[in-house]
């Protein structure tokens, strides 16, 4: 076949030919072609088959309220009757002043910086971070420290702070890895420690770093509660917390990644919340549109704006894209953040503990262990997995009606938050019976990815 004469038949063969498919080895694709969805419906996904898969990873972690969401389209079909973009420099619009504002109100900071994805959301604040210490006085501050595991997206800039070898590793010569310190994962406590002492463990590492290396240190960027990425590793508020104060104690920023689960998903609109921390960046994405438009920003305070704003141009902050502020995706955050409003988060709260009951056979089951919840993510470490899980679970779930991508061992759930009861049941029926084809089959190890199946290795797997 040749690309003159397309035929709408085989979609998933001329994707292979003419679309490089992100986080994928193409050569994996080989016998198992990628699947044509045609239409979305709440939490459905229809193939070109006309079947039935339960997106149960929200479409990786953005689509929070549901495919073909009515009040989200209406809100961008409306902004495209209007303005769909212009430019933001010298020019302004309704949706990026509105929507800035309700971050501020929010947040309390007041100052928002437009990108197009989470990982430029994490090159804005690194910049943003190291470039108000040299307007300061202070240009050796340039240095960055992340938490063990760490994701923050993955252009050169994120990857300093991304903690996952099998994304960097390849790209080494071209980026400066940041220090990285032990996060206080609740699987990994000794049992003879308090969950406070672990903290209190975990911290003190910070604070020797910090002790040696916070005169030339910027920022600290951290997942607030749980690192998604590394294979839904929680840890307790209480680390946040104490995070917080050794920044402040050593001046060194602290810049929270909520662009998975800021936007409701960790139970409260703000994962920080929980913590009652606020940063001093704080960075937005994925599902901040709902799943409907690319969109990212940085939130920062007044005492770091105020350094930026000099007569001197080059003191200013200078970072730009073309799509900044777009009005179409404001608009679509606008009607996101309307939809999140505090009954709809109490509503996602019963939602949660109505749905941890319907997983409790997952709970019980011989070979998942460490079952943990936040808000609307639950993530299990499967026992003693094949190599080769992620992926053979997958293909099984599929043919069991549910889109789920485990990590590495981990499997994990971050349904849309418009999941009823009996979707669940689907969802969860679908799991079990793939993690029983999956644990059962003899499978033959993959030399080649050896980490796949490796239990809580999250820095060589796929989300
Ligand atoms: C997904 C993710 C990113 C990167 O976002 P992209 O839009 O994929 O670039 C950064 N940080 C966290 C915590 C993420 O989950």
């Amino acid at each position: 076949m040749n690309r003159s004469s397309p035929s709408p038949a085989d979609l998933p063969a001329r994707s292979l030919r003419a679309v490089w498919h992100p986080c994928t080895q193409m050569k994996r694709h080989e016998g198992a072609p990628p699947l044509e969805i045609v239409r979305g419906e709440g939490v459905w996904l229809i193939d070109a088959q006309g079947r039935r898969i339960l997106d149960a990873v929200s479409s990786w972690w953005v689509n929070l309220f549901g495919h073909n969401q009515p009040q989200i389209k209406a809100a961008i079909t409306a902004q495209m009757d209007r303005i769909e973009h212009v430019m933001l420099a010298g020019l302004t619009h309704a949706p990026v002043v509105e929507l800035s504002e309700r971050l501020h109100a929010r947040t309390g900071l007041g100052h928002a910086h437009y990108g197009s994805d989470g990982a430029s959301a994490t090159e804005i604040a690194l910049k943003m971070s190291a470039h108000y210490w040299r307007n300061h006085g202070q240009p050796q501050k340039n240095r960055f420290i992340g938490l063990a595991g760490g994701y923050h997206g993955e252009t050169v800039g994120a990857l300093a702070v991304t903690d996952v070898p099998l994304f960097r590793q390849s790209y080494a010569p071209l980026v400066r890895v940041a220090a990285t310190v032990p996060v206080p994962d609740l699987r990994r406590k000794p049992a003879h420690r308090s969950e406070a002492d672990w903290v209190a463990h975990c911290a003190s590492a910070l604070e020797r770093h910090l002790q040696q290396h916070a005169c030339r240190t910027a920022a600290l960027i951290v997942e607030p509660l749980v690192q998604c990425a590394a294979g839904f590793v929680f840890y307790p508020p209480a680390y946040l917390a104490r995070v917080r104060e050794l920044c402040t104690q050593y001046e060194v920023h602290l810049v929270a990644d909520e662009i998975a689960v800021g936007m409701g998903r960790s139970g409260s609109l703000l994962a920080c919340e929980q913590a009652s921390v606020r940063p001093d960046f704080l960075c937005l994405s994925k599902g901040l549109t709902g799943g409907y438009l690319p969109l990212s920003v940085v939130l920062t305070t007044d005492m770091v704006y105020a350094a930026f704003y000099d007569d001197d141009v080059a003191r200013g902050f200078l970072h730009s894209h073309s799509y900044t502020g777009n009005p179409l995706a404001c608009s679509a955050a606008l009607a996101t953040l309307d939809l999140l409003d505090e009954a709809r988060l109490a509503a996602n709260r019963d939602l949660a503990a109505r749905l941890d009951a319907l997983f409790a056979p997952l709970h019980a089951h011989p070979r998942l262990t460490h079952a943990r919840h936040l808000g609307l993510i639950w993530a299990w470490d499967v026992a003693d997995a094949p190599a080769d899980f992620a992926r053979c679970f997958a293909a099984e779930a599929l043919a069991r009606g549910a889109l789920l991508r485990p990590i590495g061992s981990t499997l994990y759930f971050m349904p849309p938050y418009v999941i009823d009861e009996a979707a669940a049941v689907h969802l969860r029926d679908a799991a079990l019976g793939a993690l029983d084809t999956v644990l059962t089959e003899t499978r033959t190890p993959t030399p080649n990815h050896p980490r796949d199946g490796a239990a809580a290795t999250p820095q060589a797997s796929l989300p």
